[in-house]
């Protein structure tokens, strides 16, 4: 079973999808991750990607695109979540080409729906959170990063759903619930 996790920024969609790891035993393929470790790693796209994701703007569909190719052509599993991929349309076609290519189905597209003003509450706490724990702080975790981040989702994500409407996969759980009645909720309907 593959499924595609979709939710602005802060929706908690890394949250479920590290649940569904532990569920299920799917695997996570999160592009936000994979470039982060890319400028961790100090690769050639690494450093050309940093300062486009420091703004909160997307780095190119090629890029990501590329990523997911790699990932799916790679690692065997039980099924992908999709976590923060596709963010455009031309991703989730080139998503929908690459999955029939290898005779894989796309089953499930949820979205994590959360209150805007939820949302900025949300990035700014794990931001406090994690100085005060002495961990690193996403550079893209302050307030005019994420302004860009929710453009960018609405402009150029959220037409995603009327997609995946069409296609018959879309549906949607109330992300702000609690964490642990999200993840029940994401289990009946993966289930259901
Ligand atoms: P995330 O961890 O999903 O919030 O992603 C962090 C940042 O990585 C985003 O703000 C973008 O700059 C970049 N990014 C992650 N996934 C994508 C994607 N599918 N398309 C374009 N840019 C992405």
């Amino acid at each position: 079973m593959n499924i595609i996790l979709l939710g602005p920024p802060g929706a908690g969609k890394g949250t479920q999808a590290q649940f569904l790891v532990e569920d299920r035993g799917m695997v996570q393929l999160s592009t936000g991750d994979m470039l982060r470790e890319a400028r961790t790693s100090g690769t050639e796209m690494g450093n050309r990607v940093a300062e486009v994701m420091d703004r909160g703007d997307l780095v190119t569909d090629e890029i990501v695109i590329g990523l997911i190719r790699e990932k799916l052509e790679t690692v065997d599993a039980p099924g992908f979540i999709f976590d923060g991929f596709p963010r455009t349309l031309k991703q989730a076609d080139a998503l929908g080409e690459l999955l029939e290519e290898m005779g894989k189905s796309l089953d499930f597209v949820i979205e994590l729906r959360v209150e805007d003003e939820a949302l900025v509450k949300r990035i700014v706490g794990r931001a406090e959170e994690a100085a005060a724990a002495g961990k690193p702080v996403r550079a893209d975790d302050n307030e005019e990063s994420l302004r860009t981040r929710l453009t960018a989702y609405y402009k150029m994500t959220s037409p995603l759903v009327g997609y995946y409407y069409a296609k018959g996969l879309y549906s949607r759980v109330d992300g702000m619930a609690a964490m642990e009645d999200v993840r029940a909720e994401l289990g009946a309907r993966l289930d259901g």
